[in-house]
């Protein structure tokens, strides 16, 4: 039993670090956001939601400066305030915006916003445990080598969910009549938005696999449904 014990401490702090991450999200995201009103969205948005048979589509603003879009654990969408200013200043139109919204909600839809959370703290669960196993019998490198494989993990589930995602946009965005040509559009500008700020990627693409690959699934998907 004694010999189980750091493995159970390892997942029981696993677990209480999962509780205090979600609860802390929450909160941050209740402080900092307030539901978006723009008419020009709306419009999109509720074309959306007509494809998808609801009668609308919530999405708030989150009052940072960073770019970026995202799906809370609890289902709500997100756009940052620095994302919502790229459109105000004409820099990304309401198709490129919907399209980023279609893409969380692909996350929300297929339930990778909650599985994430958990993958977040499992991970450190995963890392500790490992860690704490390997360190006892590669002294010095078994903590690297337990990093490394937790990190390996991550970016393996990371990258599926973004194709899922970016799939489930396609097939939304196309079902609404807007079309994945806004996509598209989207992932140039957001990589060009990379190379001209100094080095210092969007949020949004940090955890996203690279955009031509991710262009080059779309345009897969375009033609198998306009064959069709
Ligand atoms: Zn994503």
């Amino acid at each position: 039993m004694l010999k189980f014990t750091p493995i159970l401490l390892a997942i029981l702090y696993g677990l209480a670090m999962y509780r205090f991450s979600a609860w802390r999200t929450a909160r941050e995201l209740d402080e900092k956001s307030t539901e978006l009103a723009d008419p020009r969205l709306k419009a999109l948005t509720d074309r959306m939601a007509a494809a998808l048979e609801l009668s609308r589509i919530r999405v708030h603003i989150y009052e940072i400066d960073p770019v970026n879009g995202l799906a809370a654990p609890d289902g709500r969408i997100f756009i940052t305030r620095g994302f919502y200013n790229k459109f105000r200043a004409g820099e990304v139109t309401a198709e490129e915006m919907s399209s980023v919204i279609a893409h969380e909600l692909g996350h929300v839809a297929l339930g990778h916003s909650r599985r994430r959370m958990i993958d977040f703290s499992g991970q450190n669960a995963l890392r500790t445990a490992l860690a704490m196993v390997l360190g006892r019998f590669l002294p010095g490198i078994g903590i690297w080598i337990a990093n490394m494989l937790a990190s390996l993990l991550a970016a393996r589930l990371s990258r599926s969910d973004e194709y899922e995602a970016d799939a489930y946009a396609a097939a939304l965005l196309t079902k609404a009549g807007i079309g994945v040509e806004p996509q598209i559009s989207m992932f140039r500008k957001l990589e060009a938005l990379t190379r001209s700020g100094g080095g210092r990627a969007p949020a949004w693409l940090l955890s996203h696999p690279k955009t031509e690959d991710r262009i080059a699934a779309l345009k897969t998907l375009d033609s198998r449904w306009s064959d069709a």
